[in-house]
């Protein structure tokens, strides 16, 4: 079984490895030359990578990305009846759309969205939300299981991009609040570890202040210790926000926190730090 895995990027080239290291035969693509090279087993084109294979796993930034593959004549040389997995964070009706597409064309298709960052892409620990008929969800999971440790499946197409807006609305809101608490905490002369030390040991504990502390020092590995380089782009948590704000308009439920917190990270990564780690809005945060 030949997989495609289209998007070498922070989360795709580890993902692509455990997949290749679990003795799977994977063929990358990326349209950046320079993220092909994060992988050793990328093709050369669109076209080499996607042909004959009867999987095609995509990790790109967004629905329109992910639409240009999927609409690339390329897509004819995929064996009959393959499944295509998208694991990048996208629109709900995009993913939905995408779906009927596919099954049109005589594919079956999954969204399977992650939670787990890099960290956990390199050590096949991500959790994954996953949407589309269960016939698909049993041929991918031994590739979940290679890529992923927990799986949610939420059932119809879309939901688990419904599942990952919802989940990623939380990650928005908690950095934020995350970094407000540490620039005051900072402001009121704290000093950084204790301060981490108590909330990591207290009510105050989570995912994201344990591994995105936005100030550098008390967490090595996180990215504020290594000058805010992704970790998660803020481009990528301002789509995500997005999102939300849109997939919530589209069935009238109120989110003014989330509105609130989508509208700081878009201001933050048009104004200079897209390319940075989230975590990195807490320098403008401390100095305003
Ligand atoms: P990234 O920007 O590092 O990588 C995306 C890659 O896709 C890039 O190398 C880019 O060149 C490539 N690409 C873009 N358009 C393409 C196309 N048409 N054809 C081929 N390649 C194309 O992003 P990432 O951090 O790896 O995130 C990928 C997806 O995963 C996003 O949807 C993101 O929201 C989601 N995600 C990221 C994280 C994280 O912590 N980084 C965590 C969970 C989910």
């Amino acid at each position: 079984m030949k997989i495609a895995f289209i998007g070498l990027g922070t989360m795709g080239s580890p993902m692509a490895n455990c997949l290749k290291e679990a003795g799977f035969s994977v063929v990358g693509w990326d349209a950046v030359d320079s993220a092909c090279s994060r992988f050793e087993y990328s093709s050369s084109s669109l076209g080499d990578a996607l042909s004959q294979a009867s999987v095609l796993i995509t990790m790109l930034p967004s629905g329109d990305d992910v639409q240009v593959v999927h609409s690339d004549p390329a897509m004819a040389g995929l064996a009959e009846n393959a499944l295509l997995i998208d694991c990048s964070t996208i629109d709900v009706e995009a993913s939905k759309a995408l779906a009927t597409e596919a099954e049109a064309k005589g594919f079956q298709m999954l969204d399977a969205p992650v939670s787990g960052g890099p960290e956990g892409a390199a050590a096949g620990t991500l959790a994954f939300m996953v949407g589309g008929e269960e016939t698909a969800l049993e041929r991918a999971n031994p590739l979940f299981d290679c890529m992923g440790s927990k799986l949610t499946y939420f059932g119809d197409a879309g939901t688990g991009q419904a599942a990952k807006a919802c989940h990623n609305l939380i990650c928005g809101i908690t950095g934020l609040a995350v970094c407000e608490a540490f620039a005051l905490a900072d402001a009121l002369d704290l000093d950084h570890d204790k301060f981490f030390n108590l909330c990591k040991n207290a009510a105050a504990q989570s995912w994201i202040l344990e591994n995105r502390c936005p100030v550098p020092g008390p967490a090595p590995k996180a990215p504020a210790s290594n000058d805010y380089a992704p970790g998660f782009a803020a481009r990528l948590l301002a789509k995500d926000l997005g999102i939300a704000r849109d997939a919530a308009a589209a069935v009238g439920q109120d989110i003014p926190i989330g509105q609130e917190t989508a509208r700081r990270y878009a201001e933050f990564a048009e104004g200079g730090g897209g390319n940075l780690d989230f975590s990195a809005i807490y320098r403008t945060i401390r100095q305003a």
